[in-house]
């Protein structure tokens, strides 16, 4: 008899496991995301003239497929994607692997999620100049003098708490030389689906009848029947949806997942989400050569002390980031009706700070609805520490980081979760935790595989380290049933 498999989200996560459940025979693929297919403009060059004004509609369209059902208490708080595709219809592309100082955090998963790596090569387009990307061959991104001089410069410094590497990026489509006419920069950059995205496969296998959609769907609540072993999905309070599934993975980011949870258990009424802090920092680099034509991040600098570790994404300039980066830095206003020869000197950084020195917000239930709530803001005397060593080591490699960036905290860096964290066997933690195969509160075939259930949340990308473990829950849990 074949099983039958509800995947809720049609994010990164979701179609990890959903790569996984295609490999096995007997299964059948349910998809529901909360919406209907529907997509953001793909067409044409963000950037163009054209666009002014409408380029902001993208932005627009994602804040209309934010889940408002949940309320906040601060402004700009994080709210879940309903768009299909999730979050990775807007996101900057960056991947990161498993890093070696947070390895021992996933000491009960038996294998190297690294090997997973190349199973996503025939969907994922990665871009990177590293040498430890754990790929072969993957295409180069183009580097200009201006940041290979640096990463050099970087690399001669004598100091143990340093390392840089070049960035790895996930695009949806190759890269090649083919210029934009309308912005100048490579067009393999400048369109609103530049980074990859799960919305194209998935498309793919839904008109191709591998997965079948359920449209317009939100999931309430989930209750499993421990007697015939299947799991029931309320899609409101009182409303159940007429399928039962031996086995669903949820996939809805740590914001949905956390309110399935809440809705779910009457004993759960608080839910703290872990969160990466995120300084960005406007930056001037003492050289200049050559002209980047693409806005995505170029080189990874990590500043690890025994106390503190510091993740930096390195962008160097391109007219395009400047236009990008305006709502991440507001000096940009200004800086961009510079002399343009001058401008090729600035930069920027966004600095992730480790879990232990960034806040966390609250998801809370009260009366029935849920609400978003700042939680903890931890002092940081070794953190400052830390930053000063980092930005003196910057200042030797002939970059000065301008005092002019902003901090978002309470998971306004959109990198959160581990608040249903995989705990190692014998630790004892005050969370809800999760077993090494996603499930909380002893449920049996209710897997959760987005970022609520990494044993840490290491700063730096987050979404290849999420699908990685996507692809490992399921390739454990599915043959359990
Ligand atoms: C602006 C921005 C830039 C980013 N840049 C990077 C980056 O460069 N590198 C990086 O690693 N990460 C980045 N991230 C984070 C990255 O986008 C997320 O880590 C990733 O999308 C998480 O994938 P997911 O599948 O777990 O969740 P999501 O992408 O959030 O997808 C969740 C899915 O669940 C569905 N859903 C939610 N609630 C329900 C419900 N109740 N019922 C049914 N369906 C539901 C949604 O419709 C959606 O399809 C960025 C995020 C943002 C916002």
């Amino acid at each position: 008899m074949n099983k039958k498999i509800l995947l809720i989200g049609s994010g990164p996560s979701s179609l990890s496991a959903c790569i996984r459940l295609l490999e096995e025979e007997n299964v059948e693929i349910y998809l529901v995301d909360g919406k209907d297919i529907e997509n953001l403009e793909t067409r044409g060059c963000i950037y163009s003239k054209k666009n002014k004004n409408t380029q902001s509609r993208y932005k627009k369209l994602f804040k209309h497929n934010l889940d408002s059902s949940l309320q906040a208490e601060f402004e700009d708080a994080p709210k879940p994607s309903l768009q299909f595709g999730g979050y990775s219809t807007v996101w900057g592309g960056a991947l990161n692997n498993i890093e070696e100082e947070y390895i021992h955090h996933w000491k009960d998963v038996e294998q190297d999620l690294n090997l997973f790596i190349p199973n996503f090569k025939k969907i994922i387009n990665f871009c990177s100049n590293s040498e430890k990307f754990s790929i072969n061959n993957p295409q180069n991104l183009p580097i200009i003098e201006r940041e290979e001089r640096l990463i050099q410069r970087l690399k001669k410094i004598k100091n143990n708490n340093l390392s840089v590497d070049f960035s790895t990026i996930a695009l949806s489509s190759k890269v090649n030389s083919n210029i934009c006419e309308e912005c100048g920069e490579y067009t393999w950059s400048c369109r609103s689906n530049s980074s990859w995205s799960s919305t194209s496969l998935f498309k793919e296998l839904i008109a191709s009848k591998k997965v079948t959609y359920i449209k317009n769907t939100s999931v309430f609540k989930i209750e499993e029947n421990k007697i015939n072993n299947t799991c029931t999905v309320f899609t409101s309070k009182e409303q159940s949806h007429e399928i039962k599934f031996d086995k669903v993975f949820v996939g809805a980011g740590a914001i949905g997942s956390s309110k399935i949870v809440l809705n779910s258990f009457e004993d759960i009424t608080k839910v703290e989400i872990k969160t990466n802090d995120l300084i960005s920092i406007p930056l001037i680099n003492l050289s200049r050569k050559g002209k980047k034509r693409h806005t995505f991040t170029d080189l990874y600098i990590k500043y690890n002390t025994t106390k503190t570790n510091l993740f930096a994404q390195y962008y160097g300039y391109s007219d395009n980031l400047l236009n990008l980066s305006e709502g991440a830095v507001p000096i940009v206003r200004y800086i961009k009706k510079l002399f343009k020869p001058f401008l090729q000197y600035s930069g920027g950084i966004f600095l992730y700070l480790d879990q232990d020195s960034s806040s966390t917000f609250l998801i809370e239930k009260e009366d029935e609805i849920l609400v978003i709530k700042k939680g903890s803001n931890p002092k940081r005397i070794e953190l400052y520490k830390s930053l000063k060593g980092f930005i003196l080591t910057l200042l030797k490699a002939r970059i000065i980081c301008l005092p002019l960036g902003i901090w978002r905290k309470y998971g306004k860096s959109n990198h959160y979760g581990a608040q249903f964290s995989m705990a190692n066997k014998d630790e004892e933690t005050n969370n809800i935790n999760s077993d090494v195969l996603g499930r909380i509160k002893k449920m049996n075939d209710v897997h959760f595989i987005d970022s609520s259930v990494l044993p840490v949340l290491s700063p730096g990308p987050i979404t290849l380290i999420v699908m990685l473990n996507a692809y490992r829950i399921v390739n454990e849990a599915i043959n359990e049933t």
